[in-house]
């Protein structure tokens, strides 16, 4: 059980409603009791004890804001045993007894080795990637999927103007959840994700015939993991002899406001890592199974790789 305080940082790449999550950690430990000190900066901030005291102000006007205003980093040095133990000796100095991380999987394996130098850890996902094993949900994929299906309405437009064809190279990393959901709920015609071989002579030969029916665009939804949109689209000009145009969507992905999922969404999950954390969890990292809140083992979390739901492959085959 904690006395004093805890900590809360956000690490790795940002995802929008990482601020709702840090702020929800902030106002549930407050409300308990129990001093919080925000980590800035992530690990790199950690080893240079860039660690100052939150108070409830500190999350205002917090909730509706992308980005990080806790920061994040990348940081080597804490790859390293003499790195964690300098991180560590930190928090101790201002006797934290455990620590809240919101992160993606490389955040998450780093707190665990945290945890076993004896820090208790509780880990949320923070990614837009939706890569964490465990959880259907991360915090971020809801928003950074909306800013995707936007740009793909827009590409659309102009796409059936020229009868074009055009090629939209989203995020994800190695994962291809958010291209998939993307695809789905923007409507787009195919999906390229690394998961899943795709045969680019029949894509070609399908998109003529269907341009020969009188299509008028054709929006191709391709994960940054499964390959070069621009050779993609160099390739698909010539094969099928139509006008091609290629989008990489870029870092406009992981900004702007989080949707209503996300803050709600991040909001529940930053009072479950508040409450676990005081009440002396460690080793655990909460997430959503069908809706609810399920605890997930920090170790399984970091070890197992999250597969891609492959209905949501065939659904976007069967729809397009
Ligand atoms: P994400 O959390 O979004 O997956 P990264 O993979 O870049 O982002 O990880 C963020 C930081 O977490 C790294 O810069 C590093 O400080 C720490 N980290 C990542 N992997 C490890 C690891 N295997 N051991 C220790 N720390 C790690």
């Amino acid at each position: 059980m904690v006395k004093n305080a805890i900590a809360v940082m956000t690490s790795g790449g940002d995802s929008p409603g990482m601020n709702a999550a840090a702020r929800a950690v902030v106002r549930t430990a407050l409300f308990e009791g129990i001093k919080v000190y925000g980590i800035y900066n992530g690990y790199k901030g950690m080893l240079a004890d860039d660690i100052r005291e939150l108070n409830s102000r500190s999350v205002s006007d917090m909730i509706q804001r992308g980005g990080t205003f806790l920061g994040t980093a990348r940081c080597k040095e804490f790859k390293t045993e003499e790195g964690r133990q300098k991180g560590l000796e930190n928090l101790r100095k201002h006797d934290i007894e455990g620590l809240v991380i919101i992160g993606g999987d490389g955040s998450l394996t780093g707190g665990s080795l945290l945890s076993r130098m004896g820090m208790p850890i509780v880990g949320l996902p923070g990614t837009i990637d939706n890569d964490v094993w465990g959880t259907d949900y991360t915090i971020g994929a809801d928003t950074a999927a909306n800013t995707a299906v936007d740009a793909i309405n827009k590409l659309r437009d102009t796409a059936s103007a020229h009868r074009r064809i055009i090629i939209v190279e989203v995020m994800g990393h190695t994962s291809g959840w958010l291209a998939v959901t993307a695809a789905i709920a923007g409507g787009a015609e195919y999906v390229i994700v690394p998961e899943v071989k795709y045969d680019l002579d029949d894509m070609c030969n399908e998109i003529v015939e269907s341009y020969k029916g009188g299509r008028r665009y054709c929006i191709i939804v391709v994960a940054e993991g499964a390959c070069s949109a621009i050779g993609l689209g160099k390739q698909v000009a010539e094969k099928t002899g139509i006008d091609t145009r290629v989008s990489i969507l870029g870092h406009i992905q992981r900004g702007g406001s989080p949707t209503v999922e996300d803050r709600i969404k991040a909001s529940m999950l930053g009072e479950r890592a508040a409450l676990a954390i005081i009440s002396g969890a460690s080793n655990v990292v909460f997430g959503f199974d069908e809706g609810r809140v399920v605890a997930i083992n920090l170790f399984d979390a970091v070890n197992n790789k999250k597969t891609l739901d492959p209905e949501l492959v065939r659904l976007a085959s069967v729809l397009r």
